[in-house]
């Protein structure tokens, strides 16, 4: 039998979401349940696909089924499509499996032309209406389906007000909507070269190609990669006779919730206006009247509608989204949906669907969108204010909250300018190590370069802050403290305002307000606790990452990253002068140094996790990351080394590497510079030795892990290096400290000789930023400059350094996590990388059973909730 590719409402339900599209399947599911729906058809997002299959347009046969469901609908309606006796006027709606509002929304009024206006208005007795209708289909269909933009009729309805001397649309008469019709077609016939099209059956195959093409726009694209939709998934058309609210003020239109999709209170919230289509009241060229205003207009309207909210959300079990219209005083329901709401309003829904006995807690974790908390955490732009704002840019949304201040271009004016009080915003081409203090001064960072694991997305991430980074329309002028972006030249001191989460980027000041922690996070944490077997630990640095992730929940350190360390006060000297030394002697003096520092802030990683595990990565860059490059730091570390500045300068470029990512880093050093390796173990041992006498209580075991290894000769060389000085020190304190030794997995070799290396390593742990970098070839932080060309071609459809790609890194884990276990069947297995704390990336680490994950502090209750919901979604192991 040949594909179905269009179905009645009364065939379909709402199990029907993939084919249907959500808007489709609801509509058959109210069809239904009995509700007032004007009835129509929906064709399938198979449909959508085949057009793109077709070379972008609808076959003969699937344009031939379209046209029975026309006679079909003409037969339910007993209009005719055309007709100038009885016609059957329709709207035509996108619908996606997941709503997306970068798509094409709505065409209203279509089967309109000249001869069946002329009809209706004589056979309503309402010209006013038939002239109003046919206005706004050619208005709607040629913004949406010509892509004439919307403005240049709205400048010809405020000619017509203003000639008139009126205010309201409303106030329009049927003569003056006639002539505005001709208006628009004028228009339209000069932007496009041809007469608006007249045939009914043209203007439906237009509006419903241009449907399947809105798929495809930039917006949608953008929407997509952001909410993990894949673009096989395809549009549905829905096909629907209309109901009119413009009819008079007996009739009306409004969009409405079951509950306030802002913070979630039960009740009816929503807005409604008389005589008027559904458009008028998104776009604000009235002012609506609030939903309950409409029971003393329409009473039985409303109790009508009152009475369906109810059937809805006790159908759905879940707060709904409705649009509908009233028609000489008749209810008719042209949508429902589960609404979109804050996360504020999401968890309080969640929470209240339980208490009120509708939903059980898995139900209610699995409805949480865990990409969503993080607007609980950070601070947001005012809404108000924020809605009035148009970007100048948009760029990469690395770190999530609201940041608004004053540029500065370098991290010493940051630290200054915000140690005076002024709030700043810290631009930079890209940022380095040597900025951290900077950025932990500045409200945000926004630079030109860089992915979503560039430098600064993983500090920013890891220390809370908003970043929006790879801004290329970003022409920069770091010498001159200047940039210019969208036409304008912003100097030191203008107020810029980003968003990390959108990647937003504002002119002037965006006022933002504070998270805000709702009593109902707790609650829907504890639930997600209770059901996921994933542990989550944290990627901390510092006791301060360590406490507020231990806040949010962390079960332990998973990767402590060393180097981030060194960067404060003296310590990057002591660090320079180890890197500048010329003898292995000269070197220790430098690491004995470094010691006593590292050893302190172990201890207090330590105390932070009472006793939970604490992974200690060693030290990972190269080492021309740590030396200085301005002149004044050179003459001053030549003077500490008692060498000339000349000297310092050839060590300096000695360690320029062409490709420093794949370069002398990770675990290469210690097979260079065996020392580093040793001071390291000592701090990690001393500190523990320390803590475990202080609270003999905690099951204290550090796990050193060492970082980039590729073959296991080359993890045993470190590994014994590590034992022997870990032994001797406790060995030496009389303690009997347990300690781990494992490895990071970030290189293909690793993963494929995984048996190998679990032989003598303890635990594995993903470093999936550079697996990802090794396993794609794309270095991680020049990727975002062409992955935009590989989304645009649709090779690539998502960013695989924010979410996982199960397909090609994904597999190597897999082979991984099955050659570890083969000779080490209990093997700790954990992932470090950005994607820890990336829900879909979280839902894969479930399926393939690591142990734990680690992210950024402020992930964790996302991975938490992620991990639940995996959990909830496969069931038991
Ligand atoms: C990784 O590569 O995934 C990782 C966690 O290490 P880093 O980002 O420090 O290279
Ligand atoms: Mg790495």
């Amino acid at each position: 039998m040949a594909k179905k590719y269009v179905y009645l409402f009364s065939e379909g339900n709402a199990g029907m979401r993939n084919l249907l599209g959500g808007k489709g399947a609801n509509l058959a599911e109210m069809t239904n349940l009995g509700l007032p729906v004007p009835q129509g058809f929906t064709i399938t997002t198979e449909a959508c696909t085949k057009y793109y299959e077709d070379g972008r347009q609808i076959n003969p046969e699937i344009q031939a089924e379209i046209m029975e469901y026309i006679e079909k609908l003409e037969k339910i309606t007993g209009k005719k499509f055309g007709d100038t006796e009885n016609p059957l006027l329709v709207s035509v709606r996108s619908g996606a499996r997941a709503s997306m509002p970068g798509m094409m929304d709505t065409i209203l009024n279509l089967g309109l032309n000249e001869q069946v206006v002329e009809v209706i208005a004589k056979k309503s007795g309402n010209p006013r209406w038939a002239w109003d209708c046919y206005r706004r289909f050619i208005q709607m269909f040629s913004d949406v389906v010509m892509e004439v933009g919307k403005k240049y009729f709205e400048v010809l309805i405020d000619r017509m007000k203003d000639a008139k001397g009126v205010k309201q649309d409303v106030e329009l008469n049927a003569d003056d909507l006639r002539e505005l019709a001709n208006q628009f077609k004028a228009e339209y016939k000069e932007k496009i070269g041809e007469d608006f099209p007249s045939d009914p059956k043209v203007q439906l195959f237009e509006a419903i190609k241009a449907v399947f093409r809105s798929w495809d726009n930039p917006r949608a694209n953008v929407y997509r990669r952001d909410n993990d939709i894949p673009y096989s998934w395809g549009t549905a058309v829905n096909v629907q006779m209309m109901a009119f609210g413009n009819m008079g003020d007996d009739c009306g239109t409004g969009v409405a919730f079951t509950r306030d999709p802002a913070t979630g209170e039960k009740g009816l919230f929503g807005e409604f206006l008389t005589n008027a289509q559904g458009e008028d009241v998104v776009a604000g060229v009235r002012t609506p009247m609030h939903i309950a205003e409409m029971e003393q207009k329409f009473p039985k309207a409303f109790e009508q509608f009152v009475d369906v909210c109810n059937k809805l959300e006790s159908h759905y079990r879940d707060m709904q989204d409705m649009e509908f219209t009233v028609e000489h005083e008749k209810l008719y329901m042209l949508q429902t949906r589960n609404g979109k709401r804050t996360a504020k309003a999401a968890l309080k829904i969640a929470c209240d669907l339980v208490d009120e006995g509708m939903r059980t807690e898995q139900e209610a974790i699995a409805m949480i969108d865990p990409r969503n908390l993080d607007t609980l955490l950070h601070p947001q732009f005012d809404a108000k204010v924020l809605k009035e704002a148009t970007p100048v840019a948009r760029a990469l949304g690395a770190s999530p909250g609201a940041a608004c201040g004053k540029i500065v271009f370098t991290a010493e004016d940051a630290k200054a300018w915000a140690a005076r009080g002024e709030k700043v915003v810290l631009v930079r081409l890209e940022t380095s190590p040597e900025d951290i203090e900077g950025m932990k001064a500045a409200q945000g960072i926004l630079t030109g370069r860089g992915g979503m694991t560039s430098h600064a997305a993983v500090v920013a991430r890891g220390m809370g802050s908003c970043c929006v980074s790879g801004c290329s329309a970003m022409v920069m002028d770091e010498e001159n403290k200047r940039f210019t972006l969208n036409g304008k030249e912003y100097h030191e001191g203008d107020w810029i305002s980003i968003d990390g989460s959108t990647g937003c980027i504002y002119d002037g000041i965006i006022p933002t307000v504070d998270a805000e922690i709702a009593g109902e996070f707790g609650r829907i944490m504890g639930w997600a606790d209770k059901y996921r077997r994933l542990q989550v630990r944290t990627n901390a640095d510092t006791p301060r990452d360590a406490k507020k992730a231990r806040e949010l929940g962390a079960q332990g350190i998973g990767l402590c990253r060393t180097e981030h360390m060194f960067f404060e006060g003296e310590r990057i000297e002591a660090i320079r002068e180890m890197i500048c030394s010329d003898t292995v002697e000269e070197r220790e003096v430098a690491l004995a140094k470094l010691l006593p520092m590292q050893q302190g802030d172990f201890e207090k990683l330590y105390e932070a996790m009472e006793g939970d595990p604490v992974v200690i990565r060693f030290l990972d860059p190269p080492l021309h990351e740590f030396v200085p490059t301005e002149e004044a730091d050179i003459e001053a570390l030549a003077k500490a080394q008692n060498k000339s500045v000349e000297q310092i300068k050839a060590i300096i470029s000695g360690l320029h590497e062409f490709n420093p990512m794949m370069g002398h880093r990770g675990c290469r050093l210690t097979v260079t510079y065996p020392e580093i390796a040793k001071m390291q173990t000592r701090a990690v041992i001393r500190a523990a030795i320390n803590v475990k006498k202080a609270h003999p209580e905690w099951k204290l075991v550090p796990e050193i892990m060492i970082p980039l290894v590729g073959e296991a000769k080359e993890f045993n060389f470190v590994r014994n290096i590590v034992v022997a000085v870990a032994d001797e020190e406790i060995k030496a304190a009389g303690s009997n400290l347990k300690y781990k030794v494992g490895t990071m997995i970030e290189i293909p070799r690793a993963a494929l000789t995984a048996d190998e290396i679990a032989k003598t390593a303890e635990f594995f742990c993903f470093g999936t930023n550079d697996l990802t970098q090794m396993t794609f070839g794309f270095s991680r932080d020049d990727a975002g400059k062409f992955l935009t060309s590989y989304y645009d071609t649709k090779i690539y459809e998502f960013d695989p350094f924010a979410r996982l790609d199960q397909t090609g890194v994904g597999k190597l884990m897999e082979i991984a996590c099955k050659l570890g276990k083969s000779v080490r069947p209990d093997i700790t297995l954990g992932i470090c990388g950005e994607h820890g704390g990336d829900p879909s990336s979280v839902e894969f680490c479930h399926n393939i059973g690591l142990t734990y994950v680690s992210c950024s502090p402020y992930r964790v209750p996302i991975a938490r909730l992620a991990a639940a919901q995996a959990a909830i979604k496969y069931g038991e192991d």
